[in-house]
């Protein structure tokens, strides 16, 4: 009931940062999503505010990328992380990603957790595990959500399930309760939007 009240207002973006002095005034919480690039990350951000196109996919390698924030509420911050694991991405590019995301990760005292999207068809890859361990020096507690279950089996479910809980276990940030979404078929997203709106209530 909370989470659909939470995301029945209207989300709106706020600015993309390409550095910490772009940063908005941290005046309120916020959660991150973060991801691999094609994971569904855009698509889960726009079925959670039930905004069509406010998310974008930049999936083009070596494009500025810039670190989202949109408002749901005027309590919440939506922060959507530039999806990483271009194979091809320039090193100066990757570099610069991974010195911003770091400072703000570390940096930022109203981020109360970050969600760590990861293809239910995939399961948990090694530049994941990455982000994972920069998320436990961060101390930022982080949460699995896994996209496009629409995609695969039950059978293959467990399979991934078993092998995400594995990889959880291997970080000290990890919450362990993975979320279940489909984009495409709306599942887990009420879920998720529940988990958001707890969040402000603690
Ligand atoms: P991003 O790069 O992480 O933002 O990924 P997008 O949201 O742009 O999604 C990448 C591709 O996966 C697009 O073709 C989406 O239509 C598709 N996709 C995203 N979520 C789902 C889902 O839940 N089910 C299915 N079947 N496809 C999805």
């Amino acid at each position: 009931e909370t989470g659909r009240l939470l995301f029945a207002r209207e989300s709106i973006f706020v600015k993309g940062v390409v550095a910490m002095s772009g940063l908005p005034p941290a005046d309120r919480l916020e959660i991150c999503f973060a991801g691999r690039s094609n994971v569904g990350k855009s698509s889960l951000i726009n079925a959670l505010t039930g905004t069509k196109g406010l998310a974008r996919a930049s999936n083009t390698p070596g494009r500025t990328q810039e670190i989202n924030f949109f408002t749901q509420g005027p309590d919440l911050y939506l922060v959507d992380l530039p999806g990483y694991g271009y194979a091809n991405a320039p090193l100066p590019v990757v570099e610069k990603w991974q010195r911003l995301l770091k400072q703000y990760l570390s940096g930022r005292q109203t981020l109360r957790r970050a969600f760590v999207l990861v293809d239910a068809r995939h399961g948990v890859k090694p530049v994941d595990e990455e982000i994972m361990s920069l998320l436990d020096t961060s101390a930022v507690t982080f949460q699995c959500v896994l996209t496009k279950l629409d995609k695969i089996k039950a059978a293959e479910r467990d399979k991934v399930l078993t092998q995400v809980r594995g990889a959880l276990a291997k970080h000290t940030a990890a919450y362990p309760e993975i979320v279940l979404t489909s984009s495409e078929k709306g599942d887990g997203i009420a879920t998720l939007r529940a988990i958001i709106a707890g969040l402000l209530q603690e």
